[in-house]
């Protein structure tokens, strides 16, 4: 099993988390496994503590970035680099108990070629948690596939799952979405989430609205839908409206005491003009998200760089982060048949 664990300004917890981590795989002795700590561009002394943990621990692989690309980033360089027969995502902070891991990896072995964590209890604020409900909802609703409410990274993946992530080419990685996309059997493992064990989130919460806009932009083109239908329904009544004033104007009708010729009409203009300037800055705004993640995907730019690697070999690395050899002596990145 390799185990992925990105890391971004983990000092406070990752020696403990790579001690229960050691506690809890160590003490089976069914299956070998890696740890692939992904240092996200740490500012502080994670990349210091995480080559001491690899000086101890051959079983532990390092990849540190150039900067900070990113949690998805991460996980993504994490799959890229994984060898194990089933693949582990795992947070840094011990949200997610290790313990589940090796129950998740039962299920593996029972044939689901992924099992993800859902999350039945999260220990965190009345606000964020009504807002991650509120995302999974409409995601759900919205996405042009099945995907399961309150699943996150944390889960465990057949090598197949993996080589399909890896063979995606989008930039605009969301990977709980991805792996949903991927098929296979998949199945849901119920845990309760704990609060972070040390330390201040890493994600606030710009990025976390960021990340569930991805959530939905990348998966579904209902918003697109949306703005057709918006124009269609304000276009229709403009229409009618402008018939029934018609109509009220040459045969003198009075609609609750009001004629169109008594008044200058300076307030329903108005009002209209705020109606429809609203729904087209909306529908622009829209269409800019897309647009946006176009130019995203268009520029093919690697999703990381990485600076510094320990245990992982260069071949592997020349997936997703762009690095070059002579161009008949890459190999070609697998793609799939049909998406
Ligand atoms: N993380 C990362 N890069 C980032 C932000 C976060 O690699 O830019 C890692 C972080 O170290 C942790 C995981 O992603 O292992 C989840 O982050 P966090 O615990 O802050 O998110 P939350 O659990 O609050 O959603
Ligand atoms: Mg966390």
């Amino acid at each position: 099993m390799s185990v992925i664990v990105p890391c971004f300004n983990e000092s406070e917890v990752i020696s403990s988390t790579h001690a229960e981590l050691d506690r809890c795989l160590g003490a089976s002795h069914d299956f070998s496994f890696e740890i692939i700590y992904v240092d996200d561009g740490s500012r502080d002394a994670t990349p210091a503590i995480l080559r001491d943990i690899r000086k101890r621990d051959p079983r532990v692989k390092l990849i540190r970035f150039s900067r900070n690309f990113g949690h998805q980033a991460a996980v993504s360089a994490g799959i890229d680099h994984a060898s194990g027969d089933a693949v582990a995502i795992m947070d840094a902070d011990l949200q997610d108990p290790p313990e589940v891991l090796l129950a998740m990896l039962a299920k593996w072995r029972d044939g689901f070629e992924v099992v993800y964590g859902v999350r039945l209890k999260r220990k965190e604020g009345l606000f964020k948690r009504f807002c991650y409900r509120a995302f999974y909802l409409v995601w759900q609703k919205m996405a042009d596939i099945h995907v399961p409410l309150d699943s996150g990274d944390f889960c465990v993946m057949d090598r197949q799952v993996a080589d399909v992530l890896r063979s995606l080419p989008e930039n605009g990685r969301f990977l709980r979405g991805l792996r949903a996309w991927a098929g296979f059997r998949q199945c849901g493992f119920p845990y309760e989430r704990d609060a972070r064990r040390a330390g201040e989130p890493k994600y606030s919460f710009v990025r976390l609205v960021r990340l569930a806009a991805s959530g939905i932009f990348n998966f579904s083109d209902v918003p697109l839908r949306f703005i057709s239908l918006a124009g269609l329904v304000a276009s229709a009544g403009a229409i009618l409206g402008a018939v029934l004033l018609l109509l009220q104007r040459l045969f003198e009708v009075r609609i609750f005491g009001y004629a169109p010729q008594d008044m200058p009409g300076y307030t329903s203009l108005f009002l209209a003009l705020q109606f429809f300037s609203g729904i087209q800055l909306l529908s622009l705004g829209i269409i800019g998200e897309y647009v946006a993640r176009m130019y995203g995907e268009i520029k093919r730019r690697p999703v990381y760089v990485v600076a510094e690697r320990l245990g992982v070999s260069l071949v592997e690395q020349q997936v997703r982060t762009g690095e070059t050899e002579p161009a008949s002596t890459v190999p070609e990145r697998p793609r799939l048949a049909s998406s």
